[in-house]
């Protein structure tokens, strides 16, 4: 089922044979009909992850790129909408010779053309493809019998996990097998037979249980791999290697590889247990509601960033959610946000919550907090300024106020065309683009360079007609695009803030767990200097 850790898993699965000298590459399938993840609300669907290349995927392409240290090309993802699409594209090009073009089996060889695809531009050795969603449900049946035909063309080539929970009913304390042996039955109805089973559960699977697996689903005891809750994902892959399943992986798969070494990412886990000393961040957002229950996965590559560079400062980020909207109406509960180290704004759209955050931001401003602005953050910075420094009461982003007197912030010209014909779907400014910063600023001594690539992902921009004014008043644009037209970092000095800065661009895209972001050390060592 979602949630249940089938991306983690499959990461940790990579990092388990990139550990082994391998060369590994992963592909996620969602089976939605949205073509891409660009549609879909984050409280639906967790974060957008953009690639490199400007496509919006599914969060899991964030942790295979984090766990691999990698950068993963457009290929490697794909949903139910965009192989459909390529498959009625390609029959309207006569791609197909006249032939009748049937969901079996033109469906699954698209999804079989593209997973090669993929393997071939990686030059892989491994290529670990996730199929989402829940097995005996109907949404992703095509792609189990994209599995079940690589498997049959190619038996030694092909190795299937499955990902299952044991829940330990609190009212009984004992872990149950039933539900894992029912999803192996009913992956076995597609023709698909589990080589290894991830057992998820809260406590490791004991002996006795993994037994019991091993006899009602047709898999070698030792290719049970437990997989308890963990404090840190990044634990996960150690966990991995202490039941073998690498050694194990490679025998099924017959590969040729080396003795696992670990050392780095074992750096990375020791260092994020032995950070003690606290920051805490307030990560001011809005994409937090889902019933009853918060949801911190809209947000999931800044958490992940924050953390990376708080355990290379060897600090333990204590990472708190606040809702913007509590702050709309007035700012009475501003002061409860003193107790933080530093303040977040992540990237967002819409109005809903915009006035709150700018009373944060406003508070993080005069009250001299750090301050970190992605994206939206970044804009509001820039309407907050507008508003209350150069007194422009009614500043504000076209986005929300399409009629401002002072539209501080502005829909980007090539946007405006998409927006009139209502064209949405990958259409806002994406992926890596470079940008030129400017000397002795702060974001240039943090990067230490002068040019930078970033993935972007908006499609409003700072007006460039206010720029002299902002600039006057001692706001400081401290990247800007290779043609100086759009700005793509905002900062104040520091001889006003100990930290105050937004980027156009998501970072956080890009922080890994052995390359933290250095915009977000930048953040986390002011934060730490607060404390
Ligand atoms: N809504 C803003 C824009 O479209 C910011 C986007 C974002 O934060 N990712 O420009």
């Amino acid at each position: 089922m979602s949630g249940v850790g089938k991306g983690i898993a499959s990461a940790s699965i990579g990092r388990v044979l990139v550990s082994r000298g391998l060369k590994v590459t992963a592909i996620k399938i969602d089976p939605y009909i949205n073509v891409d993840a660009g549609t879909m609300n984050p409280t639906e669907h967790g974060e957008v992850f953009v690639l490199e290349s400007g496509l919006e995927t599914d969060q899991d392409m964030g942790n295979y790129e984090r766990f691999l240290n990698t950068t993963l090309p457009a290929i490697n993802y794909m949903t139910t909408g965009s192989v459909y699409l390529e498959v009625i594209k390609k029959e309207r090009n006569l791609e197909y010779k006249g032939k009748n073009v049937e969901v079996v089996p033109d469906i699954p060889l698209e999804v079989i053309r593209r997973i090669e695809a993929a393997a071939e531009k990686a030059d892989a050795d491994v290529t670990i493809v996730e199929v989402g969603g829940t097995v005996g449900e109907y949404q992703n049946i095509l792609f189990l019998e994209a599995v079940r035909m690589m498997k049959s063309k190619q038996p030694k080539d092909v190795a299937t996990v499955l990902v299952s929970y044991l829940p330990v009913p609190g009212s009984l304390g004992e872990m149950k097998t039933k539900p894992t042996q029912y999803a192996a039955r009913t992956l076995n109805s597609a023709g698909v037979f589990a080589d290894f089973i991830v057992a998820r559960s809260q406590v490791p699977i004991d002996e006795k249980r993994k037994e019991k697996i091993s006899l009602f689903c047709n898999v070698p005891k030792e290719h049970v791999i437990a997989a308890p809750d963990v404090a840190s994902i990044y634990d996960v892959p150690l966990n991995f290697e202490k039941d073998k399943l690498g050694e194990y992986l490679c025998a099924t798969l017959d590969l040729n590889c080396k003795k696992p070494d670990f050392s780095e990412w074992q750096n990375f886990v020791r260092r994020a247990k032995s950070a003690k000393a606290e920051v805490r961040i307030a990560v001011v957002g809005k994409y937090f509601d889902t019933g009853s229950f918060v949801l911190s996965d809209s947000y999931i590559s800044v958490i992940e960033a924050l953390k990376f560079s708080a355990y290379e400062l060897g600090v333990k980020p204590v990472i708190e959610f606040v809702n913007s909207k509590k702050f709309d109406k007035d700012g009475k509960e501003l002061a409860s946000l003193k107790e933080y180290d530093g303040i977040l704004v992540p990237g967002g759209f819409g109005e809903t919550g915009i006035e709150g955050k700018l009373r944060v931001i406003e508070y993080a401003r005069v009250n001299k907090i750090p301050y970190f602005g992605l994206c939206y953050g970044l804009q509001l910075a820039v309407v907050e300024y507008a508003r209350n420094v150069l007194k422009l009461k009614d500043a504000n982003t076209v986005e929300i106020n399409p009629k401002a007197a002072h539209p501080v912030i502005d829909v980007m010209p090539d946007q405006k065309e998409k927006i009139a014909k209502g064209e949405y779907g990958g259409s806002m400014r994406l992926g890596s683009y470079l940008c030129k910063l400017t000397p002795k600023t702060i974001a240039q001594k943090a990067y230490g360079a002068s040019e930078i690539i970033e993935r972007h992902r908006h499609r409003y921009e700072v007006n460039p007609v206010y720029i002299p004014d902002l600039e006057k008043a001692g706001f400081v644009f401290s990247g800007r695009s290779p043609d100086g037209t759009l700005m793509e970092i905002g900062e104040l000095p520091a001889s006003i803030h100990p930290f105050f800065l937004g980027a156009q661009f998501h970072p956080e895209l890009l922080a890994r767990p052995l390359a933290p972001h250095p915009l977000f050390t930048a953040f986390i060592k002011a934060a730490k200097g607060r404390k």
